[in-house]
């Protein structure tokens, strides 16, 4: 494995600050000082140490939960409830965040990890990862309103929003598909048709589906089911 990658692997550091880390000479490999982070190390026989530590590899994990209206996305907080009281005692609490963020009264599926690298992965725009949204709606939408959805629509922010999917399912309730992650974006973009959200659950993210899950339950899942 490549001696950046491990290092990454080991939670010492950021990608980035691992590189300078190597060229500046903090990282040994059976106490030779090495400079070149290409290089590649057999991880059973190969002893790495950082600033003269030998780093653990850290396990990654990666859990999905059915969030529960009434919980913020937050570790900690003084006035409101978290979501970290919904994680079960086996998941380490020091270790693990949310990746992105669900509204208070947004349920559905958030994913937990302690892989700093694919929480990064997945908040670049660029990755354009699919997040699918149940809404239910106070006032019936119209074609028209579901075609501007479509296209595109300006939130009170200025932002224009990329194009998306939109799924009519009956008068007030429909799916929608969006590749972005602005701030309160599905209730932003039905306000711009003059509608409002009075009902969210993220349905899919990435690959992941909710399945059998029930609401405030959670389940640990693969890495190759995120993305
Ligand atoms: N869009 C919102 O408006 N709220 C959420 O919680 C998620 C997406």
């Amino acid at each position: 494995m490549r001696l950046e990658k491990y290092l990454v692997l080991c939670g010492v550091l950021s990608r980035k600050k691992i590189k300078k880390a190597i060229l500046e000479g903090c990282v040994t490999i059976n106490d030779n000082i090495i400079t070149d982070d290409s290089t590649y190390i057999d991880i059973e026989k190969d002893i790495v140490k950082f600033n003269g530590v030998i780093p653990k590899l850290k396990v990654l994990r990666y859990f999905v939960m059915n969030k529960p209206a009434g919980y913020i996305t937050a570790m900690e907080d003084k006035n409101f409830k978290t979501v970290a009281e919904l994680l079960p005692d086996f998941i380490d609490k020091n270790s693990t965040f949310p990746v992105g963020r669900l509204d208070r009264d947004t349920e559905g599926i958030l994913l937990f990890t302690n892989d700093g690298e694919l929480n990064h992965t997945l908040s670049y725009p660029d990755k354009k990862i699919k997040k699918r949204y149940l809404a239910h709606l106070d006032r019936t939408i119209s074609l028209e309103d579901i075609e501007q959805l479509k296209l595109g629509v300006t939130l009170d922010t200025g932002y224009k929003t990329l194009p998306c999917n939109v799924e009519y399912i009956s008068e007030k309730k429909i799916y929608l598909e969006i590749v972005e992650g602005k701030y309160h974006q599905v209730k932003k973009m039905l306000k711009a048709v003059n509608n409002k959200v009075i009902y969210l659950k993220r349905v899919q993210f990435g690959k992941i589906t909710l399945g059998d899950l029930k609401l405030g339950e959670v389940r640990e899942i693969n890495r190759e089911d995120i993305i």
